[in-house]
């Protein structure tokens, strides 16, 4: 299907593009890298009025390390994330976790606020983001804010952006020494959003015992789900298998209402949650031990 008919802005600074926003709010859209918004607008199940593609917002586009993370502003493309030396050696659960997004060519156009913005349930990154305490940047017609992750998903593709405003960029802390990181996933084909999946860190302290944990779920919830309760279970534990079957154990107990979809049912989705929380612990462990 071809889209319904719209207009087209494509301005060069962020100001530029808020200022469009306001004009137009509600009639307006963001067209980032397009992999999520195009289809909905082949598919008629958007009808904006304006498109302002930030394609040409330069301003937006760069990786680098600031305050003991890294700052990646918004337009910048998965593969720019993927390709990247210093993501690959010093922040490897991004690169794992973006390794796992869609194929080459979608990881080519799409890019890292899209995917922050579109709050697709089943998406990697806002599990991430959530997983490592990630801050995500935005500027609207009254200024700059930054929201933590874990407040900025709000429900099924809904963020606490408001209509005016411009994700700008995501700060995704360092992970803390002795930390060992997993991103685990079931999808049915490679490339195929995952039914579920997990994004799991475990720190070692120096007795050999679980300091911190922290296990984040997708595609179980209408947002990022955080398992708080499992988490729990691993603090203060000494690494084991048994240990990581009973996070996995409550984890299965912790999901209220997994969704239920052609792709899978809620029951698959439970049981998927508790097989990744407990595979995705045992591989965190071990590279926390360095031994992965
Ligand atoms: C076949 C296929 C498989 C895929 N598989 C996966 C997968 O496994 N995992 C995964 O995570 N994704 C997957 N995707 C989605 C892909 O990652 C998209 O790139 C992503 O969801 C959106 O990024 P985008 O840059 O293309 O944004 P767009 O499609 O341009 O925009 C998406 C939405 O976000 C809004 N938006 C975009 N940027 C901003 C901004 N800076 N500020 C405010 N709002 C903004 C837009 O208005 C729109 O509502 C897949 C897509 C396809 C087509």
């Amino acid at each position: 299907m071809k889209p319904p008919r719209f207009e087209y802005a494509a301005p060069t600074t962020v100001a530029e593009a808020v200022l469009l926003l306001q004009e137009h709010e509600s009639e307006a859209k963001i067209l980032a890298g397009g992999q999520s918004l195009m289809p909905l607008l082949n598919m008629r199940l958007t009808r904006p009025g304006l498109l302002i593609d930030l394609g040409k917002v330069a301003e937006l586009k760069y990786i680098r390390e600031s305050d003991g993370g890294l700052a990646i502003g918004a337009m910048t493309t998965k593969r720019t994330v993927e390709d990247s030396a210093m993501v690959k050696s010093r922040y490897p659960l991004l690169h794992a976790a973006t390794l796992l997004i869609g194929h080459a060519q979608i990881r080519n156009r799409g890019t890292v606020g899209g995917s922050l913005a579109h709050a697709d349930p089943a998406a990697e990154y806002p599990a991430l983001a959530v997983a490592v305490d990630a801050q995500l940047r935005a500027v609207g017609p009254k200024g700059e804010r930054t929201m933590a992750a874990a407040e900025f998903y709000v429900s099924y593709l809904t963020t606490a952006l408001e209509p005016t405003e411009i994700l700008t960029e995501v700060r995704v802390p360092a992970l803390a020494k002795d930390t060992g990181w997993s991103c685990a996933e079931v999808a049915r084909r490679h490339g195929d959003f995952a039914m579920t999946g997990a994004v799991v860190t475990v720190q070692l302290g120096s007795d050999g015992r679980c300091a911190q944990s922290r296990i984040v779920l997708f595609g179980v919830g209408p947002t990022p789900l955080r398992a708080q309760a499992a988490e729990q279970v691993v603090i203060g534990q000494t690494p084991s298998e048994q240990l990581w079957a009973q996070a996995g154990q409550r984890v299965s107990e912790v999901i209220e209402e997994p969704l239920s979809d052609v792709h899978a049912s809620a029951e698959y989705r439970r049981y998927l949650a508790q097989v990744l929380t407990r595979r995705a612990l045992a591989e965190a462990a071990a590279r926390a031990r360095g031994a992965a």
